[in-house]
């Protein structure tokens, strides 16, 4: 709190102290009349006001200085940002709308103006008002802060027609590739034209998706969705099978939907044997599970889940050998199972790299850092298995 209170006093007091300095010639002060003089006092009342801590009272008198005497801008960039830094956004807002308003101010200092005030209704989260005052700035020379801002925002209100067209503008400008992120938006349109029942739509921006990043995992995992959906299992299964020729690591995702397509299909032979080729290419659990759903023999399940147990030794893997070991003894298997389910409770979840937030599904768009592809396909307990 003392910290915070110095901070307050030492920024306009350095610049008291540096607006002194350039003023020292009293006779030329006096000549420059009566409005460099009711600067002064606005000025000298503001740190008055400050040094009796009414804050209020100190900006008023501060921004009456800065509309009487323009050198002093600096003094209200360095108080907008020290408003905003301390969550005072509508303070911060008043400060830069109040240069703004000057017909004086020069370009320059206009452009850093909007910018600020700009920041101010991002970080306050009134989106909107962030959106126009970013929009301002696209022909500026803070064109790519403004359009990366405006990303960020499409983002959070979910326009992603918008951000389709940002990410692609902000490609023209030269600051790096965006297909990861446009593969993903055209993934979210496809998504929403398949929930107001438009399947043709929804390819079509499959199809976009594939072809601006065509190492993308998601729009194959939507195409066998929609497959699936109209009655088309094979086609969903070799949609899926795709995943295995891009990303082997990701199939563990669809690993267990794709056995029970295989059942659907009446392939529950071929799938069994293609799944557990993938499961001793790449082992993961949810393939174990595929495979040990597709696995009609109790004695080759056991074998399975025994050989995954001996490779991988976690207690998930644990977990589906108790499963298949048979009817042994009732209340110590039930007694197990409830202590490895109670053990596992928080450890078969998946954890983002970007900031650590777990999440019980796997979700390609962190809700917390709002990173895109952050989380790797494998659950937390195995993800420790591959760390140690
Ligand atoms: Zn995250």
């Amino acid at each position: 709190m003392e910290f915070e209170l110095w901070w307050l006093l030492a920024l306009p007091l350095a610049f008291g102290l540096g607006w002194l300095a350039s003023r020292l010639d009293l006779r030329q002060w006096r000549r420059e009349g009566s409005v460099r003089r009711d600067a002064a006092l606005s000025y000298f009342r503001g740190l008055n006001f400050l040094l009796s801590e009414q804050q209020d009272q100190a900006i008023d008198a501060f921004i009456e200085a800065v509309t009487a005497d323009p050198n002093t801008v600096d003094l209200h960039f360095a108080l907008g940002n020290l408003f905003r830094r301390r969550g005072e956004y509508e303070r911060a807002v008043r400060v830069h709308q109040n240069l703004l308003e000057r017909a004086d101010l020069p370009a320059p200092e206009r452009q850093r103006a909007q910018i600020a005030l700009a920041q101010d209704f991002l970080k306050a989260g009134l989106l909107d008002r962030a959106e126009a005052a970013y929009d301002v700035l696209r022909a500026t020379s803070y064109r790519s802060e403004a359009l990366a801002a405006l990303l960020q925002i499409h983002e959070r209100t979910r326009e992603w027609e918008r951000a389709i067209d940002t990410a692609h503008e902000l490609e023209r400008i030269g600051a790096g590739s965006y297909a990861r992120q446009l593969a993903h938006y055209w993934c979210e349109l496809a998504l929403r034209a398949r929930q107001r029942g438009d399947l043709d739509a929804a390819l079509h921006a499959l199809d976009q998706a594939v072809a601006v990043d065509p190492r993308a995992v998601r729009p194959w995992q939507l195409r066998a969705a929609l497959a699936q959906q109209q009655g088309h299992e094979p086609e969903a299964i070799a949609h899926l099978r795709q995943i295995a020729q891009l990303r082997p690591e990701f199939l563990a995702l669809v690993a267990v939907d794709m056995a029970r397509l295989f059942q659907a299909a009446g392939q529950q032979a071929s799938g069994r044997d293609w799944l557990l080729a993938q499961l001793q290419d790449n082992p993961a659990i949810d393939l174990l599970d595929a495979v040990l759903l597709l696995e009609p023999d109790a004695a080759t399940r056991r074998h399975h889940a025994l050989t995954y147990l001996q490779a991988q030794r976690s207690l998930l893997a644990s977990r589906r050998l108790l499963d298949q070991l048979g009817e042994l003894d009732t209340a110590a298997q039930t007694a197990l199972a409830h202590a490895l389910d109670g053990a596992l409770k928080a450890r078969q979840r998946y954890r983002c790299a970007g900031c650590g937030f777990e999440a019980r599904n796997h979700t390609w768009h962190c809700p917390a850092c709002q990173g895109w592809d952050t989380y790797p396909p494998r659950r937390t307990e195995e993800l420790q298995l591959i760390s140690t």
